[in-house]
């Protein structure tokens, strides 16, 4: 098969009817509405499914080479639609369009760059070391696709939490349906046009957007994998049903990320860290720091700091040079005002910010609060917001056991200039990544695997781990077949001994027992085979 050609995909936003449900997208920035977009049906996306399962052993079948190279293309579609791309997630989404470009767009030729370089020998098929007890054999592991992949994207980084996960699962051979978030409908559309101008084979990649109902449709289409980002609560339902067929899923969930200054940090930089990643895309990554847990003896310098940086950030629409945008989701929003209203009640200090903007659209401002106690939700909760809760913390120690005592392991991190203990603190993390003096940047490292523990999800993606989280592992054992006969086959009379040397030769790691042992039931297999 060859791609030399693009063909039109069928990528592209579909109900099943003549006249399918709509849905309103209203701006974050002004509120108003900006149309009306269908939502697919249990039909539709069953559909779809079924056109992703036709084109399947066909793009199984595409030599992995021509695979990457088409995919490849998405370098080019990038450089002539960027601009156009930006601008259309920046309205949809309400950020900045400098970091719809760098977040969103920016990081995808830097993933195809690292996978065309590592997925052939990632997905090449691999010889394993054989023990002794078992020589004339030999070991290989290969990986195959899982099928149809049924991705499921979210609102805050629509482009990227949507094309890197359906890139990945190109690659090894497996075909998409994908849908986008409702809350970012736009982003949806931009992302059926990147594939789409891909020139992918017919159903390679299916979009269908919709809502929650076109999610759950989804997950209960015949597809052979489910891949979610998204919240703990949508995520149970998704692993729900996929435990149901069964059929393996990823879930990427929240976080509740911490952000460790011990006394011996680069201060300056530690808070312009925590500003930026506490109030990068507003807040809402799940890559955000969440809490900030400042040992007693930099507390309130480290807070002077924070403070006077976050009282700089230029907040505003996409057109108005903004730092930062409004929220995505009024929803969100919502929650955001309940975390910082509930916790000021409590007897946290909103030292800056805490109010919704007396302006149209979802603004609210860069927030800064201190003396959270545990038993407060924004302690325990992801608020997915631009507010920055700081604790103080006696010590170090103090502050690893808090981290570690949350419900969320995804992304922390740990600032120090020994950067020895740095990496100790980091190894003592339960947490799927950890930084050392820097935020944000692990998760656009496309080398290294993304992902948390506990409530933060299950599985990986990026890196190595990200390839072959979409792949069957088929593990190969090869005989020469010369010999009629195998040694511990039929019949077992006259072997016991011998038997009893092999296993003393092996759980004893003596060699010359192995190799006795071994001639012993080889002889008795000879003596005693009827073709002789
Ligand atoms: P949701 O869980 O609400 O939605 C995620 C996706 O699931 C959306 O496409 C949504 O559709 C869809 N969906 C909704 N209901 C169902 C259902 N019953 N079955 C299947 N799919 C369904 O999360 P958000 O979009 O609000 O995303 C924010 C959350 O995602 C945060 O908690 C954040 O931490 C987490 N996240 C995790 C990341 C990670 O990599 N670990 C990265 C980014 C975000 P619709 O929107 O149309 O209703």
């Amino acid at each position: 098969m060859t791609l030399a050609d693009p063909t039109p995909s069928t990528a592209g936003f579909a109900g099943s009817t003549a006249s399918p449900r709509l849905f309103e997208k209203h701006s974050p920035v002004t509120g108003a509405s900006l149309g009306q977009f269908p939502i697919a049906d249990s039909e539709a996306v069953d559909a779809a499914v079924a056109r992703a399962r036709a084109a399947f052993p066909g793009w199984r079948d595409t030599p992995l080479a021509v695979r990457l190279e088409a995919l490849n293309r998405g370098r080019q579609v990038l450089l002539e639609h960027a601009d156009d791309y930006a601008r259309k997630i920046a309205a949809d989404t309400g950020k900045p369009i400098f970091e719809a470009l760098m977040f969103e767009i920016a990081v995808v030729p830097l993933f195809l760059d690292h996978y065309l370089k590592r997925a052939p020998k990632v997905l090449a098929r691999r010889k394993v070391s054989t023990p002794l007890a078992m020589a004339g054999k030999s070991g290989y592991i290969e990986h195959f696709p899982r099928g149809v992949v049924g991705i499921i994207a979210p609102w805050n980084f629509p482009f990227q939490l949507a094309v890197l996960p359906v890139i990945s699962a190109l690659i090894g051979g497996n075909t998409v349906v994908l849908k986008p978030s409702e809350v970012t409908p736009i982003a949806g559309e931009v992302v059926a046009d990147f594939f789409r101008r891909l020139g992918l084979p017919p159903g390679v990649v299916e979009v269908v957007g919709g809502d929650g109902s076109t999610g759950a449709a989804l997950t209960r289409a015949n597809v052979d994998m489910l891949f979610f980002t998204g919240s703990v609560a949508t995520g149970r339902k998704v692993a729900a049903a996929a435990a149901e067929r069964p059929i393996p899923c990823e879930l990427e969930l929240g976080g509740k990320d911490v952000f460790i200054v011990c006394a011996d940090a680069n201060l300056e930089r530690a808070a312009e860290a925590a500003v930026y990643g506490s109030m990068g895309n507003c807040g809402q990554a799940c890559v955000s720091v969440e809490r900030a847990m400042v040992v007693d003896s930099v507390h309130d310098r480290f807070i002077e700091l924070v403070k006077r940086k976050l009282e700089k950030i230029k907040v505003g629409g996409p057109d108005e040079n903004a730092d930062m945008g409004p929220m995505t989701f009024a929803k969100q929003l919502q929650t955001v005002e309940r975390h910082v209203e509930s916790a000021r009640q409590a007897g946290a200090k909103v030292l800056t910010g805490g109010q919704r903007l007396a302006r149209a659209g979802l603004f609210y401002p860069p927030t800064l609060l201190t003396d959270i106690r545990p038993d407060m939700d924004i302690y325990r909760e992801e608020t997915f917001g631009p507010v920055l809760p700081v604790i103080r913390v006696r010590d170090e120690e103090e502050a690893i056991r808090l981290a570690n005592a949350s419900e969320f392991g995804l992304v922390g991190s740990v600032w120090t200039q020994d950067l020895e203990k740095g990496l100790r603190i980091a190894s003592r993390l339960e947490s799927g990544q950890v930084m050392v003096n820097d935020v944000y940047s692990s998760v656009g490292h496309p080398g290294l695997p993304f992902g948390g523990v506990r409530s933060s999800g299950i599985g990986r993606y990026h890196g190595d781990e990200g390839l072959l989280s979409f792949m069957n592992v088929k593990a190969i054992l090869v005989d020469r077949g010369k010999a009629d006969y195998d040694p511990i086959w039929y019949p077992y009379n006259n072997k016991l001994a011998s038997a009893f040397e092999v296993f003393r030769g092996v759980a004893g790691k003596k060699l010359g027992s192995v190799i006795r042992g071994f001639l012993g039931l080889r002889k008795a297999s000879i003596d005693g085979h009827d073709g002789k």
